[in-house]
């Protein structure tokens, strides 16, 4: 098969798997059974009910049995897990089955982590010290990375991160971001390295800077300091970015010589 539809539509199943781990992980259920079920009239899916994206459109956001609407989530975490798939088959280079063993479940991880810390303001252990271990241990095998170059990364995920929490609480006054944060930046750092996470707290302190601002302006409230706003999906917005945008032409002068 051509590899980069093979790429897309593994991204699809896997996204589609995705969902149950957003769902089900944060409440401690099994991934793997019940068999998926409509969320508010608990209705056991047919086969083709569980087909990503395309099973949304046929039922046309609504559930067979209850009629009431499923959520636009559930096909754009199965398409976004799809464009991520593309876009680490494009960018990574190393042998096939590093994608699988590596830089594929980092993605993965990634997506799940953003969507269960919007629902929850958690980041599960399991998703941040479990990539980091998987990070730290493949790295050998990562011809840009190294033991070495994730084991550095990690170890400045994790002070980084209390420099960025120190200067947040000096800037609002207020414990913003939490031990989740600081797990999944060193998890980044294995993946990324040194710089990966330099440039991964520098995009999220300032995309999260933004989205406080505009969150303030456009919510009644005009606090900014009493927005709370979960910090991960940032962290993830930074990691993804240099991850796959790092070794891009217009992306270099962000790389060191
Ligand atoms: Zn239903």
């Amino acid at each position: 098969m051509e590899p980069r539809l093979f790429a897309v539509l593994l991204g699809l199943v896997v996204g589609s798997f995705t969902n149950v781990l957003i769902a089900r992980i944060p409440v401690g259920g099994s991934i793997v059974r019940p068999r998926s079920r409509c969320p508010r009239c608990h209705a056991q899916l047919a086969w083709w009910e569980n087909i990503p994206v395309l099973s949304w459109l046929l039922l046309r956001a609504r559930c067979r049995s209850c009629r009431l609407p499923i959520s636009v989530r559930y096909p754009v975490v199965e398409i976004l897990s799809a464009v991520l798939y593309l876009a680490v088959l494009d960018r990574v280079e190393g042998p096939p089955w590093l994608l699988f063993a590596r830089y594929w479940p980092f993605v993965t991880i990634l997506l799940a982590t953003t969507f269960i810390d919007l629902d929850h303001r958690i980041i599960p252990d399991r998703f941040s010290l479990g990539g980091l271990v998987l990070g730290l241990v493949t790295a050998g095998w990562d011809p840009e990375l190294g033991w070495v170059g994730a084991g550095a990364g990690a170890a400045v995920g994790f002070l980084s991160f209390f420099l960025l929490a120190w200067a947040y609480s000096r800037a609002t006054g207020k414990v913003g971001l939490g031990g989740g944060d600081v797990k999944l930046l060193a998890m980044i750092g294995a993946f990324t390295g040194v710089w990966g996470v330099l440039i991964t707290v520098l995009i999220s302190s300032v995309a999260g800077s933004v989205v406080g601002i505009l969150w303030a302006l456009f919510s009644r409230k005009r606090d900014i300091l009493g927005v709370a706003i979960p910090y991960g999906p940032f962290l993830v917005l930074g990691g993804l970015c240099y991850f796959l945008l790092g070794g891009a032409e217009w992306f270099q002068f962000m790389r060191p010589m």
